[in-house]
């Protein structure tokens, strides 16, 4: 009877331990972080844990009994199913991620593993899956594919850890600088230094980047091949929770050929259009200069101005257009006979100025001499054309428009004086007889 007692007794304490055992392990599993589902062979939902309702939204009620197609969203290959359940039935782990939908109807990820469970006899008799809600992992994920893809294809970049040397360069900086991404790594972006900058320009470039953490401007840097070449570049200080310096990005793109636009287009701005001589604009400017500069110095230049002879005959027998030829013939024959330093200017309708820089007046005599004397003797656009001039040297004291003035009334001059002439302004001409030193350039 003891016998039978005691053996009672270890049933009873065996069962009372057994309690105690599956009621931890169902409260660790209940309370459990990780979204925890046991289903029969059929995959019909028999247990699932309150982090299980609490991913899913669903209640208890509305999940036993039905399998996990409750939650699948559609958007998953089949190829994935098909793949779990083979494998489970080849009593096998499966382990992969699913994109699943809540009750709400929100798109989830889930990693998951699920696992046959096997009775005594070693037959399967369930399958416990374990879930992670990877959702923002994949996210994280796509964001970082994203920018992947937006930094290979972008602009040219450069990323350096906090001493300046390279960490990643992109396709667009090998188009750029020639350089691929392992040749430059490690290296500090010295490396493209074009020589065209003062070591001032740099310690400003980095007291801005440091003070406000950006800098952007115009740089100039030698590419692979040698080449040196303008940059438009903007390098930004990329900081770490503490505010520490960790990276620079540098963004840049070439821009040789805007500036070669630009200066294009200045060169037009300065330039008539018909004759490709310069504008009056443009030559007023280049006269003011001389003018400061023979303050400041004791250069001198003469000023030359002459105008075409009964031009309003020409294009009334002739047509407009055939002036507009002449125009232009002339103002070619006139720029043949130049030194690269003379400015040729169209200034107004057919009058043309011609700035002769470091020139005395009877060079520009001379000069102005031949040239009439050359005109005249050619045909231009098959008629004869004469011209007749005004010409002046500065004198102290002068600004642009009393050489003007003093050129045109010799021009004037000149045309009372029966055109096809050149006059010298009066003043000029007083002084001309007690130069001595004349040094003649033409
Ligand atoms: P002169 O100078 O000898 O006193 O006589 P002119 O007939 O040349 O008189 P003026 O210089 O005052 O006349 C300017 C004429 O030049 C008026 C116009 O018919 C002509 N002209 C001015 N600009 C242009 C132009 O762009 N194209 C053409 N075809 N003719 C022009
Ligand atoms: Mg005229
Ligand atoms: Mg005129």
């Amino acid at each position: 009877m003891a016998e039978v007692e005691s053996i009672l007794g270890h049933a009873w304490d065996d069962i009372t331990s057994l309690r105690k055992r599956f009621s931890q392990l169902y409260i660790a599993v209940e309370q459990s972080p990780v979204a925890t589902a046991i289903t029969d062979l059929k995959g019909r939902i028999e247990f699932v844990n309150q982090r299980f309702l609490d991913v899913t939204g669903y209640s208890r009620e509305e999940l036993i009994g039905q399998t996990p197609a409750m939650i699948q969203s559609g958007e998953t290959p089949s190829e994935v199913y098909r793949d779990l359940w083979q494998t489970l039935r080849a009593g096998r782990v499966w382990q992969g991620e699913l994109l699943n939908r809540r009750k709400s109807g929100e798109l989830y990820w889930e990693a998951e593993v699920i696992t046959p469970v096997r009775n005594d006899e070693g037959d399967v008799v369930n399958f416990v899956a374990v879930k992670e809600d990877i959702t923002e992992r994949k996210r994280q994920e796509n964001e970082l594919k994203l920018m992947a893809t937006a930094f290979e294809t972008g602009q040219a970049t450069l990323i350096t850890d906090a001493e300046m040397r390279i960490e990643r360069a992109n396709q667009a900086f090998t188009d750029i600088t020639g350089y691929r991404e392992h040749e430059v790594l490690g290296k500090t972006p010295r490396i493209f230094k074009s020589g065209r900058h003062s070591a001032d320009f740099y310690a400003e470039l980095w007291e801005d980047l440091l003070s406000t953490g950006h800098w952007q401007g115009e740089i100039w840097n030698r590419n692979k091949y040698g080449d040196i070449y303008p940059l438009w570049q903007s390098i930004t200080a990329v900081c770490d929770d503490a505010g520490r310096v960790r990276n620079f990005v540098s963004v840049f793109h070439n821009i040789a050929e805007r500036k070669r636009m630009e200066s294009e287009l200045e060169r037009q701005a300065t330039l008539d259009h018909l004759t490709g001589a310069y504008n009056r604009r443009a030559f007023d400017d280049a006269l003011r200069e001389a003018v400061l500069r023979a303050e400041l110095s004791d250069e001198t230049f003469s000023l030359l101005i002459f105008d075409i002879d009964h031009f309003k005959q020409v294009n009334d027998r002739h047509g407009h257009d055939t002036g507009d030829a002449i125009l232009k013939q002339l103002a070619d024959r006139v720029a043949g006979n130049l030194r690269s330093t003379d400015i040729l200017s169209r200034w107004g309708g057919e009058e043309f100025t011609i700035l002769l820089p470091d020139t005395r007046l009877r060079g520009t005599r001379t000069f102005a001499e031949r040239l009439r004397g050359q005109i005249a003797e050619s045909r231009l656009h098959g008629l004869r054309i004469t011209l007749s001039m005004g010409i002046t040297e500065y004198r102290l004291g002068d600004d642009m428009d009393s050489m003007l003035a003093r050129a045109d009334e010799a021009l004037y001059r000149a045309k009372s004086a029966g055109r096809n002439c050149v006059v010298a302004d009066e003043c000029a001409v007083a002084d001309e007889g007690v130069m001595t030193d004349e040094t003649a350039r033409h």
